[in-house]
């Protein structure tokens, strides 16, 4: 191998790694597309061939296709990271229109200098198209880096679509093609900032992986709420070197085993659900809402004091109440009992004890109520906020 000529064969080596690569990462669940891959694979397929030319005609028309090909995944690639529209109606008719001036460009009316700038100008579209349409989404540090390596191929192929055809005015012969200004700037500038583009992506996917992965474990699978870990590290955030602030909420559905056994787990199951959903739906920006485990939440009320928080609490007890609980599979009321602590500068565990204590409390007073700590600590018995008439749970199986 002649060393001058190493340069021309280092893209396609480059390229079918990453492809393998990518591959892997998909494989691995780690990259948000196997288009990636394909991209790779066909940029180094290009690069292939004019490496290791087979036929000046085929070389010229297959390596276009196969760029095109490579762009187009580049750009789909990228919109399904950001989840954006794939927007085929533009892009599709771009890529596959782009046959029809190629095909002239190399068989009817041969011009290598207009056909190296189609390619160019497809391939900038293509690319281009999708990292303008994601650039809003782009928060994360990694996914910046990964438009801004997008936006520099983009560039790359317009300067030197438009150098090579119109200032330097590329050679049309294909003999010329492999030593040629032109092709060796494709060279350089691959196997040197282009390379951005992978590292980019390699760097948006894994941050995307850490983020589902952080965010599923502080999550509970079944509700979609905060799980004890979540809630742990959002009541911290709320806090300061003193201690948090504010009020918890305990709520423990009524009877729940009585549901399971009459209706089922499964039922029981999107009973848990539908709670939360209902309690979601009273939240606000000040509130977090767990479920920590079995049929009971728990709720983090920032900077609100013992009074605000049993109201709250009263307002979602009528909600549960007065639900219709059809769609769950139940027919019948389902209702829950609610504990109240407030805290000041203090840690959540302590207030988190305190407020069970009055759900215990409120459970033996009937179920379906409001109690709160505060008339535990005075030693009344009629600490009771609210109290339901109607039995906490009646229900009857379907049928
Ligand atoms: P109380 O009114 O005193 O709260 O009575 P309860 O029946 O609601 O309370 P208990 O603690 O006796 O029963 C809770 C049941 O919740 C027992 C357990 O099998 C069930 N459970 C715990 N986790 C889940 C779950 O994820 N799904 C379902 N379907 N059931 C669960
Ligand atoms: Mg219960
Ligand atoms: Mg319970």
């Amino acid at each position: 191998m002649d060393t001058q000529n190493v340069i021309f064969y280092l893209p396609s080596s480059i390229f079918v790694i990453l492809a393998f690569f990518f591959l892997l990462l998909w494989r691995l669940g780690l990259s948000s597309s196997w288009q990636w891959a394909a991209g790779f694979a066909q940029t180094a397929c290009g690069f292939a061939l004019s490496s290791f030319p087979i036929e000046p005609t085929f070389d010229q028309f297959v390596s276009g296709v196969f760029y095109t090909g490579a762009a187009y995944c580049y750009g789909s690639a990228i919109l399904i990271h950001f989840a954006e529209n794939k927007w085929w109606p533009v892009r599709r008719p771009v890529a596959i229109g782009f046959m029809v001036p190629h095909t002239y460009l190399v068989l009817v009316e041969p011009s290598l200098r207009l056909d190296l700038f189609l390619i160019e100008m497809v391939f900038a579209f293509l690319l281009g198209f999708s990292v303008w349409k994601v650039a809003p989404k782009a928060k994360p540090a990694a996914d910046l880096a990964l438009v801004a390596a997008g936006a520099l191929v983009v560039v790359d192929c317009l300067i030197r679509g438009i150098l090579f055809t119109f200032v330097f005015r590329t050679s049309e012969a294909m003999s010329d093609f492999l030593h040629s200004a032109y092709n060796i700037s494709v060279h350089v500038t691959t196997i040197t900032v282009c390379l951005l583009f992978p590292f980019g992506a390699i760097a948006a996917m894994t941050a995307a992986a850490i983020d589902r992965h952080r965010h599923s474990a502080g999550r509970d699978p079944l509700t979609g709420l905060l799980n004890r870990r979540g809630f742990n590290a959002a009541v911290e955030g709320a806090g300061d070197a003193i201690g948090l602030s504010g009020a918890v909420v305990l709520c423990d559905i009524d009877h729940f085993k009585q549901i399971n056994d009459t209706f089922g787990h499964a039922t029981g199951d999107r009973v848990i659900v539908e709670v939360g959903n209902r309690l979601s739906q009273l939240q606000d920006d000040r509130m977090h809402i767990a479920r920590f485990g079995g049929e009971e939440f728990v709720v983090f009320m920032d900077s609100a004091r013992e009074d605000d928080a049993a109201r709250w609490a009263e307002r979602a007890r009528r909600h549960l109440a007065a639900s219709d609980w059809s769609a769950a599979g139940i027919t019948g009321q389902v209702t829950a009992s609610f504990g109240v602590a407030e805290m000041k500068r203090s840690l959540i565990d302590p207030a988190i004890e305190r407020a069970d204590r009055a759900l215990y409390l409120a459970k033996v007073a009937g179920r379906d109520r409001v109690a709160s700590a505060s008339s535990l600590r005075s030693g009344q018995r009629d600490f009771v906020a609210t109290t339901s008439d109607s039995a906490a749970c009646s229900m009857n199986a379907p049928g």
